[in-house]
């Protein structure tokens, strides 16, 4: 979304989202490596997956450890279709932030 002020677009957009949503679109994702649940049919699966919103990051890794394939699997809801300039920028994600830690005081 280009402008900062189309607060009420954002703010309905992430009315249902729960919190942790907002929090990695705002600071970005908290990842921890975790086990793979499959074998890759070539290479090592390094999968890891956000403490907050658990989505999945899986790379397969070639033979010199260079990320080879990445895939991402979020959840159900968590991506918006449509284009990048048509979605809510970091500014707003942190506004919508902090008036939900500002409600919880
Ligand atoms: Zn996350």
């Amino acid at each position: 979304m280009k402008e900062d002020d189309d607060m009420n677009a954002v703010n309905k957009l992430t009315n249902t989202w729960p919190d942790s949503w907002v929090t990695c679109r705002t600071i970005g994702h908290s990842w921890k490596p975790i086990n793979a649940e499959r074998k890759p049919s070539w290479g090592t699966l390094l999968v890891i997956q956000c403490v907050n919103c658990h989505t999945k990051r899986e790379d397969t890794i070639n033979r010199f450890g260079e990320v080879s394939t990445r895939n991402y699997i979020h959840p159900d809801g968590y991506l918006i279709p449509g284009k990048r300039e048509d979605k809510p920028n970091r500014m707003q994600y942190r506004r919508v932030l902090i008036s939900r830690m500002n409600k919880g005081k």
